[in-house]
């Protein structure tokens, strides 16, 4: 039997949020994380709306995961997120201990690979899952955001 359930299935998830904040004119990364095949915060990037740097879609799910678990730890969580975490985002991963991360495209000049941030050493780290379609997203709002100016 398949697992239905794979870092595919939940990375489809994660974008479907990217595509909310794309119909919102923000930059489109989505988030969810999933404990135990559950769905437990889904979010996305709201720095214009919010008018607010940090509200990147990992920091609001990691608000979302700990208020739904009544913890501040993630233990047991996995985070999907459709773009490689920038270093603020790894930095507060890192504080939750989250279990597992998953990411879609990477950010070759933010993401906290370049930044040389680490997570936790307990935290997995899982990188293109479905990087495609999450850049391509991000390639579509680029484009569409020149053609305005
Ligand atoms: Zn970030």
């Amino acid at each position: 039997m398949i697992n239905p359930f794979d870092d595919t299935y939940f990375m489809k998830k994660a974008l479907q949020e990217a595509e909310l904040a794309y119909e919102k004119g923000e930059i489109p990364v989505g988030a969810i994380i999933v404990v135990k095949d559950r769905v437990i915060a889904r979010t996305h990037n709201l720095t214009e709306l919010l008018n607010d740097v940090t509200a990147h879609a990992e920091m609001q799910a990691i608000t979302s995961a700990a208020n739904f678990l009544g913890g501040k730890y993630l233990l047991n969580c996995t985070l999907y997120v459709t773009l490689e975490p920038c270093q603020m985002c790894a930095g507060a991963l890192y504080w939750s201990q989250i279990s597992k991360v998953v990411y879609g495209a990477s950010d070759v000049q933010r993401g906290f690979n370049t930044m040389g941030t680490q997570l936790h050493p307990k935290t997995e780290v899982v990188g293109g899952v479905l990087a495609e379609e999450a850049s391509a997203l991000m390639k579509r709002f680029f484009i569409e955001k020149r053609n305005l100016n």
